[in-house]
């Protein structure tokens, strides 16, 4: 069922070569967790998201214990890199989370922490001209590289370009 998962959602997962993580920029739950229908249904015959995170794990490693919960060793809640993944109960995720004072990319990683709006004004700023991807990315504490991906909308694709904002009149 999950064997293709990577492939069938290759345009929501984008890989971050500083830090190895692969971020799912498809749906996120409130908690920042990635979310994706994978064809489970309510009794009621509502389709049931799930974990990203748990589907990739299943998808590489196969079926585990649904009790367990999929941990992440990187602290990136939206990363679905199955090399990044492991599974432990809810006091090995506390434990964890104290254990970590930073992660291998953290708070430079940067990704997780901007907002739509954010990608809006970077593209926006690229489009009008002018400035480089390094002075954004000063600007919103992002390596270049990172800025790059953005504006050639490797990253963050689901949101529009400037261009498509401006014709659609939506005030960045
Ligand atoms: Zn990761």
């Amino acid at each position: 069922m999950t064997i293709n998962f990577f492939t069938r959602h290759a345009d929501k997962i984008v890989p971050i070569s500083e830090c190895g993580c692969w971020i799912w920029i498809g749906a996120t739950d409130t908690g920042g967790y990635g979310q994706v229908y994978c064809g489970r249904l309510t009794d009621a015959g509502n389709k049931v998201p799930e974990g990203a995170h748990r589907i990739a794990y299943e998808a590489t490693f196969g079926p585990f214990d649904q009790s367990q919960h999929v941990l992440h060793r990187c602290d990136i809640r939206s990363c679905v890199n199955p090399d990044h993944l492991f599974l432990g109960n809810q006091m090995i995720n506390m434990q964890d989370m104290a254990a970590k004072a930073r992660s291998c990319c953290g708070e430079n990683h940067g990704m997780t922490h901007l907002t739509n709006e954010d990608v809006i004004q970077i593209r926006t700023a690229y489009a009008a001209g002018g400035i480089t991807y390094a002075e954004i990315g000063e600007r919103f504490g992002l390596k270049p590289s990172t800025v790059g991906a953005i504006v050639r909308r490797q990253s963050f694709k689901y949101l529009p370009s400037s261009e498509e904002t401006n014709t659609a009149g939506v005030t960045p």
